[in-house]
């Protein structure tokens, strides 16, 4: 199966190692595209674990009218295995109640404890 990331690689040895908990992203690159899969296959549990704590929601619950459709990250900034933090900006298609969509966001990330966590919908800079 090709990830729902439409990084063209196979799942598993793209966010289903990290969907699994065999793994923690290693950019924040990898980690926004893994919480994008998760979203594709209502892994809400997933994206409350790569939530940063102090912006994480109680609960998550999922839109089941909801598709996602596909992926596309357009520029990022920072993000590596050795920073701080880091800034995806990506566009994610989707269906809703039968119509589509789009939305664009700007994520910010976080590295705490070695492990990238989704902050917040951000600016850049
Ligand atoms: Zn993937």
């Amino acid at each position: 199966m090709r990830c729902p990331c439409n990084s063209g690689d196979v799942y598993q040895a793209c966010c289903g190692r990290f969907l699994d908990g065999d793994a923690n992203a290693p950019t924040a690159v990898a980690l926004m595209r893994s919480r994008y899969t998760a979203f594709v296959m209502g892994n809400a549990d997933y994206l409350l674990s790569t939530w940063h704590p102090d912006t994480r929601p109680k609960q998550l619950e999922l839109d089941p009218e909801q598709t996602w459709l596909g992926l596309v990250i357009t520029d990022s900034f920072d993000g590596g295995p050795w920073d701080k933090d880091g800034v995806v900006v990506f566009t994610a298609h989707y269906r809703h109640n039968g119509a589509r969509g789009s939305m664009t966001e700007t994520s910010k990330f976080i590295r705490l404890r070695k492990q990238w966590l989704y902050v917040a919908a951000g600016s850049v800079g």
